[in-house]
């Protein structure tokens, strides 16, 4: 059976023997076993990561931007094989698989300007022969954790931009499809990063405890499900740590009646079903205004059941299976509830069989039609292939829906009224948010981030945030001894 080790200091290794199954969730089967880190393979970690920092931070930002320029060639150029190692763990299309990579391509292209990026401010004179200037500075090593959803988009969400800054880097990836994190280590060695400065650390909760416990370390970056999030957030802080850690979604796309409505059927299909709505920015909730309601529900009832729904080996599947047995039985649990509750199933994706497969993951479409805000399917996320259609009467009353939910991660209208756009923009209570575009990922050199229970910290991945995040401010004032000699002063200096 192939084994996934830890990769430190430019090798693979491991010392645990401890393992966990890794599967195929297009067929349930075992594929490789992944090691579950202990101790002393945290500590062999974080001494790497300790001592290759140092000189990596006296590494001029020209030397580390050429190095994540051949990272980005190579990239380009392994792109295929990445997509195919996300896809046969986590089982997203092949194409998904590949456009996922290529957003976290983008991150590295961005972290690529870094000596204009890390650029200081300076002020001449901000006293009579005295000047100031601010730097950013490394802050050491640096953590990260992710999710099983992106493997590939999620940590390049982070580890290209806290390298370019000066730091190093040890990626806890999620044990579910860890293959991914092991290919992007070894490319960014053969694009000359120095060993050491990026590490990969496999495991489950004793790993992640150790990381944040660590007196190592001074940050962390985790995104995964609220609950673990408010710990990761609460714990870190504990530690003195910076910490940025984002959570669970449950995006709305608010439908006008003066949307086009096709275009807004085709947002919430590829949005809601793609990747069998294992996105933190799928649309899981459509809010129908006003009189729009019926087609919209009929046209989406149409639409879904053209989706292909197959392994990721077949080109045409426009969805695959979910992770694992337990989360189907999540899913299939929550649409059980939404039945119960009295929602109106319009389109059941339970007991989904695929000839040949009968033994994977699968969940079909599903469509709920009259949810409303107490039940069950609209409060919690579901994070699989489940739409729920609430009716609103009003835009004011859509609004309210989006702003009173606990989570903030993105939204989306459509509409041709141009005021109501701008009204929404500005006075919804969420991170991310799209005007017919129905899932607003800001591109690497904008930041990503929710609001709310979406996320825990100050700060958003990515762009210029992302920037900050990873670098300490430090201000110096100076003045040169012959200058001016005035003797001491008494009062705060002012000019
Ligand atoms: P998860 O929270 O179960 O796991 C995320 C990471 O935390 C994994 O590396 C895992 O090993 C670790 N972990 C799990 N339980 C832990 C515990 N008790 N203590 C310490 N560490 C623990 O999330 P998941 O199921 O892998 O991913 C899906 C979730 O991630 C969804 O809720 C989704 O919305 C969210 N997500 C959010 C974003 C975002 O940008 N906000 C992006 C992608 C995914």
């Amino acid at each position: 059976m192939r084994k996934i080790q830890n990769y430190i200091n430019g090798s693979k290794t491991n010392i645990s023997q401890k393992e966990l199954s890794v599967q195929d969730p297009s067929t349930g089967e075992e594929i490789a076993k992944v090691v579950l880190s202990s101790k002393d393979d945290f500590k062999k970690a974080i001494e790497s990561s300790k001592k290759s920092q140092i000189e990596w931070a006296n590494t001029t930002p020209l030397k580390r931007s050429r190095i994540l320029s051949n990272y980005k060639n190579l990239i380009e150029k392994n792109i295929n094989d990445l997509a195919e190692i996300v896809s046969k763990e986590h089982g997203k299309t092949l194409a998904d698989a590949k456009g996922s990579v290529t957003r976290g391509l983008e991150v590295v292209e961005f972290a690529c300007g870094i000596p204009h990026l890390i650029k200081g401010e300076f002020s001449q004179n901000v006293g009579t022969n005295i000047d100031s200037w601010s730097i950013r500075q490394p802050l050491g090593v640096c953590a990260g954790i992710t999710p099983f959803n992106f493997p590939a988009m999620v940590p390049m969400w982070m580890f290209p931009l806290a390298v370019a800054c000066g730091n190093s880097f040890i990626l806890k990836p999620s044990e579910k499809d860890p293959s991914c994190a092991i290919r992007l280590a070894e490319l960014f060695s053969e694009a000359g990063l120095p060993d050491g400065v990026f590490n990969v650390l496999q495991g489950d909760k004793e790993v992640v405890d150790l990381i944040l416990e660590s007196s190592d370390i001074s940050s962390i970056s985790f995104v995964g499900s609220t609950p673990i999030a408010k710990y990761i957030y609460e714990k870190s802080a504990n530690f003195g740590k910076r910490v940025q850690a984002l959570g669970g979604a449950k995006n709305h796309l608010v439908v006008m009646p003066d949307a086009n409505l096709n275009q807004a059927v085709d947002g919430i299909i590829g949005a809601g079903y793609g990747s069998a709505g294992e996105r933190c920015m799928a649309v899981s909730v459509a809010v129908a205004v006003g009189d729009i309601a019926d087609q919209l529900v009929e046209k989406i009832h149409i639409e879904s059941q053209k989706l292909k729904v197959a392994p990721w080996t077949d080109p045409e599947s426009d969805m695959g299976p979910v992770i694992s047995k337990e989360h189907k039985e999540k899913i299939e649990n929550f649409i059980d509830i939404g039945v119960k509750e009295g929602a109106v199933l319009v389109e059941d994706g339970r007991n989904y069989k695929i000839q040949g497969y009968e033994e994977g993951f699968f969940v079909g479409p599903t469509l709920f039609d009259y949810v409303t805000k107490d039940m069950t399917i609209y409060k919690e996320e579901i994070f699989g292939p489940v739409v729920s259609v609430v009716r609103a009467k009003s835009y004011d009353e859509a609004l309210n829906l989006v702003n009173n939910h606990a989570y903030g991660n993105g939204t989306s209208i459509y509409t041709s009224d141009g005021e109501i756009s701008r009204h929404f923009t500005t006075n919804c209570k969420i991170g991310m948010v799209g005007v017919n575009v129905p899932i607003p990922v800001p591109m690497a050199f904008h930041s990503f981030g929710g609001w709310k229970q979406s996320l825990f910290g100050d700060h958003s991945v990515h762009g210029m945030e992302g920037i900050h995040f990873y670098t300490k401010l430090k201000t110096v004032t100076s003045r040169w001894p012959k200058s001016i000699q005035s003797g001491p002063e008494f009062v705060l200096p002012t000019n």
